[in-house]
């Protein structure tokens, strides 16, 4: 998982921090030295970790901050706002040309992942109903053709191609007229990369740029690589003027440099992160959702996001309305447990939620817990619909048949009773913070 080293020491350092009552220059000089080592660590640019530091060093030991009373979490929120500022301050869009077809051109080194990017952007940008093609203008990849083909096939989205001896100026040519006879919003050119940076390819994507006049031309760069990404970003701008930086494999073990360096080397936007290997494994990027993964405040925004999407609007609505009034029922904590395990792997889950230390994670037995709500289910499926409306009916000789019937004992039935009571409160607090935070008052 990304981040996880770098998240783990910024955690460390603020443990240390939000203990002090007050704070010392000296104290903060300290810190500051260690998030300087972390983000070194994690391979961010070296230019970039120092000018960072100076800016938060900075606001840090200012008046403000020492006269706090709580100046520990002062400095974590200075960090975190300069994370953010770092990294964009806020998402960009994809821009889409008024005059149609908006041409995309897709570029970077082989194997960055760009073939399935195009992809991930035509699903991404289908479901905003704009009709797209894709062209297949990587003629050098052996089967980067057929790849993209497949891929097209996946998502029902017609692939341009002119098969793999045609010239790649002229391949993106009539795949933008084929777009333009065809009246397609969008068209995404897949462009032919090579292992390194080369001259060649280079004035190959020089050429193909003048010749169709891309509205974006985004540069596909592989997360993994740290700095090097980082410094093939930098190539690529200053030979093609990029618009933007999509970071692939942000899934994979990554120590998080060039998400944070990109945007200040370069001066251009990350726009999307590739999350996976399937098409719907694309984040639009948010640097201040990033910055609060990186710092191990959860991303609790793409967990609401993630439960929209998944849960039944109508049902959600009447659960919060159902929390506000405290009508919430042992039946409804069934229903939405079954929601719950349609969203996928606790794990993937409890890794967003704000201020858990996640370098625990790994200690904490989740199958178990997995058997734990296998168990919650079957206790209330043994329960009567009167007894889950009304738990407070549930006595010692209903308790003794409801353990019997699930197979489990009374104590299991009594753990859950109590339970549910305190998760009922919880509940309610969280569909007050969730009003909350829909009103924008939700701060950090
Ligand atoms: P191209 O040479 O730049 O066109 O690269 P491809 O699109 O063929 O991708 C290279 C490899 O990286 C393939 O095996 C992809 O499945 C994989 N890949 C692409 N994007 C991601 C991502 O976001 N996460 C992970 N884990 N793998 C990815």
């Amino acid at each position: 998982m990304a981040f996880e080293g770098l998240t783990h020491k910024l955690q460390e350092t603020f443990k240390k921090l939000r203990g002090k009552g007050k704070l010392t220059e000296k104290d903060v000089k300290e810190a500051m030295r260690e998030v300087k080592l972390a983000l070194l660590e994690a391979d961010v640019n070296y230019k970039v970790v120092k000018d960072f530091i100076n800016s938060v060093s900075q606001r840090a030991v200012g008046q403000e901050v020492m006269e706090s009373l709580t100046p520990g979490q002062h400095v974590i929120k200075i960090v975190n706002e300069e994370l953010i500022m770092l990294m964009g301050g806020r998402e960009s869009k994809i821009n889409i040309s008024p005059k149609p077809p908006t041409v995309i051109m897709l570029v970077g080194l082989q194997g960055a992942g760009k073939t399935t990017m195009a992809a991930k952007l035509a699903l991404h940008l289908k479901k905003s109903n704009k009709s797209i093609l894709l062209v297949a203008a990587d003629v050098y990849r052996p089967a980067a053709i057929k790849q993209l083909q497949i891929l097209g096939g996946q998502i029902d989205v017609p692939v341009f191609t002119l098969g793999d001896r045609a010239n790649p100026v002229d391949i993106a040519k009539a795949g933008v007229e084929n777009a333009k006879k065809n009246a397609k919003d969008v068209v995404i050119i897949d462009t032919a990369g090579r292992l390194h940076i080369d001259q060649e390819l280079m004035e190959e994507l020089q050429n193909i740029k003048s010749e169709v006049e891309p509205f974006e031309t985004l540069l596909v760069v592989d997360a993994m690589t740290g700095q090097d990404a980082v410094n093939v970003a930098q190539s690529f701008n200053e030979k093609l003027d990029i618009t933007g930086v999509i970071l692939t494999k942000l899934d994979g073990d990554t120590r998080g440099g060039a998400a944070i360096s990109v945007k200040a080397v370069t001066g251009k936007p990350i726009k999307f992160a590739g999350v996976g290997e399937k098409l719907s494994d694309l984040e639009i990027f948010y640097p201040d959702r990033m910055a609060s993964r990186i710092l191990g405040m959860g991303d609790i925004l793409s967990l609401i996001e993630k439960a929209q999407q998944t849960i039944d609007e109508k049902k959600a609505l009447e659960m919060q309305q159902k929390l506000e009034k405290h009508e919430f029922t042992l039946e409804d904590f069934l229903d939405q447990m079954s929601q719950m395990k349609k969203m996928g792997p606790l794990k993937d889950l409890i890794k967003m939620i704000p201020g858990l230390d996640t370098s625990k994670l790994d200690d904490i037995d989740l199958n178990e817990n997995e058997k734990e709500m296998a168990r919650i289910e079957a206790i209330i499926k043994s329960m009567t619909k009167e007894e889950r409306k009304n738990p407070s009916i549930i006595n010692s000789s209903r308790k003794k048949r409801i353990a019997k019937g699930s197979g489990t004992t009374i104590q299991d039935v009594n753990k859950l009773l109590s339970n549910f009571e305190q998760a009922r409160k919880m509940m309610k607090q969280f569909a007050d913070m969730q009003k909350h935070m829909k009103k924008g008052k939700f701060k950090f």
